[in-house]
């Protein structure tokens, strides 16, 4: 299954603003968080995310390139303004109760209200850009209020944000069946094989352009240790020891010395 996941606005578009926040930002963490949680728990997805930084692109841009990747499904994250408060999704409006859109908004709806904490809004229909553009079923989620202070709460807390990514991880991958990664029988160890760990968010963003000149799939995944923020470049997740020291070889083979592998 082919995710295009796109955190809305970015760069000299900062979206909604409100109690301190960007909507960019706010929406750019949880997209974040969420392609963390489907890589490292589920088989069969492949994602392309609009933008994994702060940079400016357009919705033309973002819509051409799902359409020439052929996603399967469209995900753009928002964040609501405007005096409200609580949790709503869209769907092209040019769409039936019963396309296929809204079958998978039945599905993720239902999922993320379970874990959000806001208030229900309801499934709604609108003739957004990246819902009408795109080639693919689309849902554009929006998640909480940035000008409501209760709403703005949560969104400055990275648990909540979590949580946000979870309940779209759980509503894709019931939507999608896809099926959860093994982990070892024996122990529930997934072994995590990471090409890198960096101080720089720009050499690991370096480290996953090598590496994807060289046909291998990784992302820049954050980590805190002892109060420092590490950037790892997370390349495969296997239940499987040997599976992950077959990647570990094929590192080494490109030349990265500096691979490991972490158990958890
Ligand atoms: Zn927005």
């Amino acid at each position: 299954m082919k995710l295009y996941l796109d955190p809305g606005h970015g760069g000299t578009d900062p979206g909604a603003q409100g109690n301190g926040l960007n909507e960019k930002d706010v929406t750019l963490d949880i997209a974040l968080k969420l392609r963390t949680i489907l890589l490292n728990q589920y088989e069969n997805i492949d994602i392309k995310m609009s933008r994994t930084s702060d940079i400016t692109k357009g919705l033309t841009e973002r819509t051409n390139e799902a359409n020439s990747w052929g996603a399967d499904y469209y995900l753009a994250i928002h964040i609501n303004a405007g005096g409200g408060t609580g949790y709503e999704d869209y769907i092209y409006s040019g769409l039936s109760d019963t396309s296929t859109s809204a079958k998978y908004q039945d599905i993720i709806h239902a999922e993320v209200l379970k874990l959000n904490g806001l208030t229900d809004r309801g499934q709604k229909k609108a003739n957004f850009h990246v819902l009408r553009e795109s080639h693919m079923p689309a849902l554009l989620s929006e998640n909480g209020f940035i000008d409501n202070t209760h709403d703005a709460g949560l969104m400055k807390q990275s648990s909540w944000r979590q949580n946000v990514a979870q309940g779209h991880a759980n509503g894709l991958a019931k939507a999608f069946n896809l099926p959860k990664k093994a982990v070892d029988p024996g122990t529930g160890t997934l072994y995590k094989v990471i090409a890198g760990s960096f101080q720089s968010r720009e050499n690991a963003d370096d480290r996953v352009t090598y590496l994807s000149s060289k046909g291998i799939d990784s992302f820049v995944d954050t980590v805190t240790i002892s109060g420092k923020i590490w950037y790892r470049v997370q390349a495969g997740a296997y239940g499987n020891r040997a599976n992950a020291d077959d990647r570990l070889n094929e590192l080494k083979q490109v030349g990265i010395t500096d691979a490991f592998i972490i158990a958890e």
